[in-house]
This record gives C-alpha cells, structure tokens and sequence, in this order.
C-alpha cells in the first residue's frame, strides 16, 4: 500500500501536510472519469472539464503506477481539491500539523463547521483543526 501526500497552504504559509492512501484518491478519480464518459464526452477539446479530465487521467497513473509514496506538494490543485472527498469522510491516513510538528490521526482531528453570509449570499462548510488548535486544512460544502 502507498500514500500521497499534499502541502495545504492558507495565507502564504504552509500550515500542514495531509496523507492519504493511494487507493482513496483513485477511487475518486474513478468516479469523475465514470460520469466525465456520461455527460461530458462532446464538449469541446477546450473546455474546462475537459483539461480537469485530462489531469485527473494523467493523475490517476501516476498514483496507481507508483511503487513509493508520492509528494504533491502544494502545485497540483487536481490533487489538493479531488482530495477533499477523502477528507470529508475522515478517511485520510494522518495530518502533519506545522506548527505543533505532530503528525495527527483522524481521532485526533476535529471538524469545526462554519458559515457566512446570508440568504443568496451564503456559504459553509468545515474547518479542521488539530489538537492544539491550529488550523490544518478547511473546505466549503455549499453556497447558495
Ligand atoms: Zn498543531
């Protein structure tokens, strides 16, 4: 089994390092490459969909090829963003906050949830946070 793992930066400062199992990620690639064939197979070679198909094909390789742990870093917004569906179901290996130093466990995590705005202007979503406090990573889960 491997793992990636991907920088999460929030105001120009590396705040932690997220590490998940390759597998997890495929599986989510797997799903967007499913309904890509369902629904987006005509539109044209330069729409947007189409260059996030590509990258999540490419992405998908290189993680089911690999034969070492892989790191992203904080460059690929393919890697960072598809991950979030890992996140959300508390299924990442661990999270190494930057400022405790501490590699944390999911049961170690707490999931804070957060809004702003109102009526058309609204959005939330979850802010997770480690033992100490620091915030390792955060995500919208709607807006309106
Ligand atoms: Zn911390």
């Amino acid at each position: 089994m491997h793992y990636y793992t991907f920088t999460v930066i929030n105001n120009d400062e590396a705040v932690s390092k997220i590490k998940i199992e390759t597998d997890k990620l495929i599986k989510v690639y797997n799903e967007e490459i499913k309904n890509y064939h369902k629904y987006c197979k005509n539109l044209p070679k330069d729409a947007p969909r189409h260059t996030e198909y590509k990258n999540l094909v490419r992405l998908k390789k290189i993680l089911s090829e690999t034969e070492t742990d892989i790191d992203f870093g904080e460059k690929d917004q393919y890697i960072s963003s598809f991950s979030i569906k890992v996140i959300m179901h508390n299924e990442f290996h661990s999270i190494f906050c930057s400022k405790c130093r501490t590699e944390y466990f999911p049961n170690e995590i707490t999931y804070k949830t957060w809004s702003q705005g109102e009526s058309l202007f609204a959005s939330g979503g979850k802010t997770l946070v480690c033992n100490e406090d620091h915030f390792v990573f955060g995500y919208m889960e709607w807006n309106s």
